[in-house]
């Protein structure tokens, strides 16, 4: 059979498939059955992004297999394939929207996880657009041997590659030593070849999310897919007419096709490579994903994938903080000719020493020399020792400066991992990361019992302190430049945050420091100074120089930015922000919400259809994406009142916001326990609810001139 013929069958079968699921689903379940997946603002993401429409039965969902039939139109032309290839993934979408029609929750038993929620995605924002993760693999079908099919997934975590499963490669993965889940960046997403549309959903909504994508806008779509997300899909074993459609379905996308038996090529978008030793080359020549690599002389492996793996218990061989003993962290500047290049000193025991488990006191210090090197980086470089150290295979590090936590595994252990170990990854990560200031690194590392408590209290504590007093007195009004940050423009091509002492990025990863360390380190990269002159608006926060950075940056499309306001030409918001604030008229105020939150609040909608209100770039006056930290900020609303304008947010964001917030409420407006006064989801989300509470606790709100 020709390629297209294949495809037009695979088309066909697809939706004759999805034809049965839901007309059985209807039989069992009635047209009115409700149709949704789990924790999105986007509908069924596909039928949406393709025809504008929200599908909300199983009726509806029946009338969609009109737009399946529209879109398979069986001539050989290559648009005509590649569209049917769309028509598959409509059906697996319809298909997997049935599943969910008739179970709670359809991947319970599985081991896949199935539809992914939108927080997910957004929380994979920053890492993708700052290259962390420099692409995203989808591995599906049934590889001929586990080892092979093993070493390319660890290949990929190693590069930091965010690895899709679906089909039996899932069951073959997770019988060999591989790390899996989404903290692995191996994800499997489920055993029907019709699963592999809840990677589909992730590009589609990514559009919506960070590219303000209209829905029912299908070549925006596909451009966007294609041009911005770095992805790409190793089909393993002999293909079905299915999944060959479906492979064309992925190249309307944008995403090439690497298979491992012979397929006619279509260069650029489908290729054959039979070796599986240089599966991963031909991946990721094909996406043009270039990746950096490091080497460190070190037994275990070293990856960004291993961030987030936890040592438990029963498997730790050594454990440095926490209850048992000390654990501190330090960077300091030193002159040229205070530090010896790459000397890693170990003070103290090493753990070989002594029986595991192993408890001892741990100082590790950081000491970095660089003509460009200033006092204002070191506590950039120094929160990524955390990272670092939690990027080594069998290592986990909690916490930062005296309140670290580390624990070594005994696997690592058998490895051969030592302390000095530590020393080699932090000298070769800072100089790769923050070359163009640190020209020389040493690192000691002390286990001394005597001299880790000595020198925390001679050393670590004063330097921790006077950093301390350094960030109190940065203030918007005490310098005179702030930064602009356009990382998230991979994603977002609008969108421009700007940094100021007091108002962080909203992805809460970039600090008015880190944006000042980052523009040092890569003069012409993400952030760009932008002098604080020309006030026209000292309360809003609006600066001539600001609007005109913001206009260039954004190219034209935003040229007026309020820093303070969120009703008056608020700062856009890219998608992946930590929280989202809302106005609430009712209550005369602002809810705020985190994006771990899920569940409804007052103003009737979830953080993710908060969320999907805002993003992509647009100013959206009424809504604002914001980073945690700046909630506590006397810059927060200042225009409309300030932190007095909230009055609910979940509690859990509550409480780690409580005692910052409670300063600043004092500062302005002489309350005393202001978070008391805040509303959250353990007392009420019912409007009338709130608003009893907030006249029972007599909230500054009330008492403030109308929000709208
Ligand atoms: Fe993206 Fe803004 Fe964070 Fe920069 S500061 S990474 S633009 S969210
Ligand atoms: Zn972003």
């Amino acid at each position: 059979m020709s390629l297209f013929k294949t495809i037009f069958a695979g088309s066909n079968a697809a939706l004759a498939l999805a034809e049965k699921a839901v007309n059985d689903a209807i039989a069992a379940k009635g047209k009115e059955q409700k149709v949704a997946f789990p924790d999105t603002a986007y509908s069924l993401p596909i039928i949406f992004g393709a025809t504008g429409n929200k599908i909300t039965t199983l009726e509806q969902l029946q009338s969609a297999l009109a737009v399946v039939r529209s879109l398979i139109v069986e001539e050989e032309d290559l648009d005509k394939a590649l569209n049917a290839g769309l028509a598959t993934a409509v059906s697996a979408e319809i298909i997997e929207a049935v599943k969910y029609a008739l179970a709670d929750n359809p991947y319970e038993d599985e081991a896949g996880i199935g539809f992914i929620p939108d927080a997910v995605i957004r929380s994979l924002g920053v890492p993708l657009v700052s290259g962390d993760i420099p692409g995203i693999a989808v591995l599906i079908g049934e590889a001929d041997d586990d080892d092979s099919l093993a070493a390319i997934v660890k290949d990929y975590q190693s590069k930091g590659i965010l690895t899709f499963l679906v089909g039996n490669v899932i069951d073959q993965v997770m019988a060999t030593d591989v790390k899996v889940g989404l903290e692995f960046r191996v994800i499997p997403v489920g055993h029907d070849v019709t699963a592999v549309i809840h990677v589909v959903s992730v590009a589609v909504r990514a559009a919506f999310i960070f590219g303000a994508i209209k829905a029912g806008d299908l070549p925006g779509l596909l451009t966007y897919t294609k041009e911005r997300i770095p992805a790409f899909v190793n089909t393993f074993g002999p293909l079905n007419e299915v999944v060959v459609s479906a492979g064309a379905g992925a190249i309307a996308l944008g995403f090439p096709v690497i298979a491992d038996v012979d397929v006619p090529e279509v260069p650029g978008a489908l290729m054959a490579q039979k070796d599986h030793q240089m599966t991963v080359k031909t991946s990721l020549d094909a996406r043009n994903i270039k990746i950096k690599v490091t080497e460190i002389p070190i037994p275990v492996s070293f990856a960004a994938a291993f961030e987030g793996e936890r040592i438990r218990k029963d498997v730790v061989y050594a454990e440095f903080g926490s209850k048992r003993s000390k654990s501190w962290e330090l960077v300091r500047m030193k002159d040229l000719d205070e530090v010896e290049d790459h000397k890693i000193e170990l003070i103290g025991p090493d753990i070989d020493a002594l029986e595991p488990p192993v408890y001892l006191p741990l100082a590790i210090i950081v000491d970095v020399a660089g003509k460009n090197m200033e006092l204002d980086f070191e506590p950039v470089l120094e929160r990524k020792i955390h990272y670092f150290i939690n990027y080594i295979e069998g290592v986990m590090h909690i916490g930062q400066r005296n309140l670290a936590w580390v624990r070594i595994s005994k696997d690592a252990y058998a490895k051969g991992l030592r302390l000095k170990h530590f020393g080699e990854v932090l000298y070769h990560m800072m100089l790769d990361e923050f070359g163009s200031v640190v020209d020389k690194c040493q690192v000691t590392i002390i286990t001394d019992q005597e001299k880790v408590f000595e020198l925390e209290k001679t050393v670590a504590i004063p330097r921790y302190n006077a950093r301390d007093e350094r960030l109190a007195s940065l203030t918007d009004e005490s310098v005179d430049t702030f930064y602009s940050c356009t990382l998230c423009q991979s994603f977002a091509p609008a969108h421009v945050c700007i940094v100021t002492p007091e108002r962080l990025g909203l992805c809460g990863a970039v600090s008015w420091l880190d944006a000042k360390a980052t523009k040092e380190l890569n003069p012409n990269g993400p952030c760009q100074d932008v002098p604080k002159q020309g006030v026209e608006d000292e309360a809003k926060g609006v600066w001539e120089e600001v609007n005109k950075a913001v206009d260039s940056a954004s190219q034209g499309k935003v040229s007026r930015v309020a820093l303070y306001s969120i009703l008056e030409d608020p700062m856009t918001s890219c998608g992946c922000f930590e929280c989202i604030c809302s106005i609430f008229p009712e209550a005369n105020g602002v809810v705020i919400v985190n994006r771990e939150y899920s569940q409804a609040t007052p103003v009737g909608m979830t953080f993710g259809e908060l969320a999907s209100m805002t993003g992509g770039g647009v100013q959206t006056p009424g809504f604002m994406g914001h980073g945690r930290h700046f909630i506590a900020s006397k810059k927060f609303m200042k225009a409309e009142g300030g932190i007095a304008r909230i009055v609910w947010m979940p509690k859990e964001l509550k409480d780690e916001v409580a005692d910052k917030l409670n300063e600043t409420a004092m500062e302005l407006y002489g309350i005393d326990n202001f978070a008391d006064m805040i509303c959250d989801e353990t007392i009420s989300t019912d409007i009338d609810e709130v608003l009893k509470f907030l006249t029972e606790k007599e909230h500054p709100a009330l008492g403030l001139d109308p929000i709208m």
